[in-house]
């Protein structure tokens, strides 16, 4: 854990007491702050008090005395409107902060030039966070690896000089940390999302911006306007990552056919072949983890090995398993169109799990890749949607269930006679209406291919 001694002898309000708020009221605590913590919902007052936390109305408190306002980065800070603690803190004149801005003020107290990695972007976040970790643990560096991503910031070990913090953010996080200035700072790209919580797409932005403005190594994907304008506007050292195809902007990495070159032309780092990584998108996160680790110091021997024993993330393009020529893998983490024409563009010969709760659009922009889909199975609460899409282009199946459509997909892929079928669950739908969470969703296919009889092919 990292205690907030910065906070020392300081009475601080927080509100939120989730996992990182549970989190970041031990790490007050052990630094010596008085904290008045509180949740509107019950369950979460009553959890932290089982905790052993004391949890204080921050409706009746005296707000004069307060240093700051620690908020969760679940909380509304403007849009759809200000949460009431907002207005309090604004109206009491303190900082409005989060985890993360504790964390920045303890690297600046304790160890000021710590190595540091912060990642945002709208997709392939916690993708370049586990492999920029990964590469630097299999180099034998000391990682601590968090944020957005498993654990908590402030239940990592504190910032030290040969310590490297690998840290994903979301557009919320930076939103609640003015001091945010790492090492190095990678935004891989920027599409419209979250915009119920932030405004507009330039609001969004402009938040995202702040972590590689700050940072003393920006590492910017530039393959939309967006990105490509903060790349123009970055003054200090920055590199931009390009992926052939993807945009029209030039970048000093350029990603194409698996290879990442530099600006001379040499090749940085070959991404090709490793099934962790199949994909543009993917060597746009290799490209960017690489580029951090090199600014770390790691050799290209030494990124080479890292980069072929990732492991990969569960439910991101997770290659599961081979039953004689069909390779069965796992996309369950694709909840929209947009993930799920990923995984489409990186295989052919697709035998294609598709549906659940439908995201507005469904899967009509995906139209041009159906020439990849040998069959369709649909499942959940989109199917008739779904089945009006793909009638006359797709050849489908209801299956209704996932275990219907996993039997049956694997039955005709194996039947097939084709050289490299694919059985692919990658739902372009949240899977609300069949599963708690995209992770449940996953896991129950793995564990139904895993049951399925037949032998691995070596
Ligand atoms: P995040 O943490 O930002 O949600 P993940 O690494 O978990 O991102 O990837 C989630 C999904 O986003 C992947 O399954 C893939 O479909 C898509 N994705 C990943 N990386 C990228 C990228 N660089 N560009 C566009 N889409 C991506």
């Amino acid at each position: 854990m990292t205690p907030a001694t910065t906070f020392a002898g300081r009475k601080v309000a927080l509100f939120g007491l989730g996992g990182s708020g549970l989190a970041t009221v031990r790490s007050l605590l052990a630094g010596g702050a008085d904290v008045l913590a509180w949740d509107d919902n019950a369950g979460s007052r009553d959890r932290a008090r089982e905790q052993g936390i004391t949890v204080t109305d921050l409706n009746e408190a005296d707000w004069s005395g307060f240093t700051a306002l620690v908020l969760a980065p679940g909380v509304p800070l403007t849009h759809p409107e200000p949460h009431w603690t907002v207005g309090l803190a604004q109206a009491a004149g303190i900082p409005i902060i989060g985890d993360i801005e504790i964390f920045c003020r303890e690297r600046a107290a304790l160890a000021p030039d710590a190595p540091f990695v912060a990642i945002t972007g709208t997709n392939g976040k916690s993708t370049t966070t586990a492999l920029t970790a990964h590469l630097l643990r299999h180099a034998g560096r000391d990682v601590q690896m968090g944020g957005n991503i498993g654990t908590a910031i402030l239940s990592l070990e504190p910032p030290a000089a040969n310590r490297v913090h690998v840290v994903e953010l979301s557009s919320f996080q930076i939103d609640l940390t003015p001091s945010l200035k790492p090492g190095v700072g990678i935004l891989l790209n920027l599409t419209p999302d979250h915009l119920d919580r932030h405004g507009t797409m330039e609001n969004y932005a402009a938040i995202k911006e702040r972590l590689v403005m700050g940072a003393d190594l920006a590492v910017i994907g530039v393959d939309d306007t967006y990105c490509a304008a903060i790349a123009g506007r970055r003054a200090g050292e920055r590199i931009r990552l390009h992926v052939e195809g993807h945009g029209d902007a030039a970048g000093d990495y350029t990603c194409a056919a698996g290879t990442v070159r530099g600006p001379d032309g040499a090749v940085i780092a070959e991404v090709s072949g490793i099934p962790s990584l199949l994909g543009d998108h993917n060597l746009q996160n290799a490209a960017a983890a690489v580029a951090a680790a090199i600014r770390l110091g790691l050799s290209s021997e030494e990124i080479a090995a890292g980069l072929r024993s990732f492991p990969g993330l569960a439910h991101r393009m997770e290659p599961l398993r081979r039953i004689g020529k069909t390779l069965f893998v796992n996309d369950s983490k694709a909840t929209n169109a947009d993930s799920t024409e990923k995984a489409l563009l990186a295989f052919r010969d697709i035998h294609w799990i598709v549906g659940g709760k439908a995201k507005e659009g469904g899967i009509e922009p995906l139209a041009p890749l159906f020439d990849r889909v040998a069959h369709a199975y649909l499942i959940g609460a989109s199917s008739d949607a779904f089945a009006a899409t793909l009638e006359g282009r797709v050849p489908f199946t209801r299956c209704g269930t996932l275990e219907a459509a996993t039997e049956a997909a694997a039955q005709a892929a194996g039947a097939a006679g084709t050289e490299s079928p694919v059985v692919l669950l990658s739902p372009a739908c949240a899977s609300y209406d069949q599963f708690p969470n995209f992770e449940v969703r996953g896991d129950r296919f793995r564990a139904l291919v895993a049951a399925l009889p037949g032998q691995a092919e070596a």
